[in-house]
């Protein structure tokens, strides 16, 4: 009796207050596992840095960003910080459609509302050990100026409260260990009933008398 099971696929939505993580966590399980694929967000803000329109995000202006709202286009869309980042549908059911299993990096906001709009979404809140050790790796990091240091920091605690929404919040002390833990979360989801069809085919079944 031939027992087949398809996966539905899985968004794996990672959130953490700016600094908490999300980029090196994302980085690793990428690397290591190639079911999975980063799902790249629209944003109307600039450029940073060295970040490339297609690669890091899609960058689009504010004007267009509208449009793509009056389209539908979006499973979720929030303002964060003052500018506009946006899920966009089509980037995330093309990787469904061909098997693969979609890491997002969302802002709170944006987590709840894409498990509004997608059941298939595990929603994994990434929390630092303290607002000390955060301050500390944010500006370990180098990419921000005081200001916005300053700022991440006023929004982090905002955004810790929402960590009991989230279906699993992982502490990171070790990265290592962070990585290892969100790996078996991953594993798990791909294993719920919820996220795969199990078909039993019973043509070989014996007839009853
Ligand atoms: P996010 O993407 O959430 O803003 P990052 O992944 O950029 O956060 O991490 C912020 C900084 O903290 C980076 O320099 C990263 O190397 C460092 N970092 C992340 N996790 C740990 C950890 N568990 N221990 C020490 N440093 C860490
Ligand atoms: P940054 O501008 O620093 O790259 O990102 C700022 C914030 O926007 C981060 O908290 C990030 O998680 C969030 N973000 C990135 N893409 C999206 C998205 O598509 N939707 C939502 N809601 N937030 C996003």
């Amino acid at each position: 009796m031939p027992i087949q099971v398809t996966p539905l696929g899985i968004l794996i939505v990672l959130s953490s207050p700016s600094g908490g993580g999300k980029s090196s966590i994302c980085k690793a399980l990428l690397e290591s596992d190639p079911n999975l694929e980063y799902s790249i967000s629209v944003t109307s803000r600039p450029p940073r840095g060295d970040e490339v329109n297609g690669r890091d995000y899609e960058f689009v202006s504010v004007e267009e960003f509208h449009n793509l709202i009056a389209q539908d286009a979006f499973y979720e869309w929030a303002k964060v910080h003052g500018n506009f980042y946006g899920t966009r549908k089509s980037r995330v059911d093309e990787k469904l459609a061909r098997g693969k299993d979609v890491v997002l990096d969302l802002d709170v906001v944006g987590g709840l509302n894409l498990k509004k709009a997608n059941s298939h979404a595990v929603l994994i809140f990434v929390l630092p050990p303290s607002m000390d050790v955060l301050e500390k790796r944010l500006r370990g990091r180098k990419t921000d100026g005081e200001e916005q240091i300053q700022k991440r920091l006023i929004n982090a605690r905002n955004e810790l409260n929402f960590a009991s929404k989230y279906d699993y919040a992982v502490l990171n002390e070790d990265l290592q260990q962070t990585i290892a833990a969100i790996r078996r979360i991953v594993d798990a989801e791909r294993h719920a009933t919820g996220n795969q069809v199990i078909k039993i085919s019973d043509e070989n079944a014996p007839v009853a008398p």
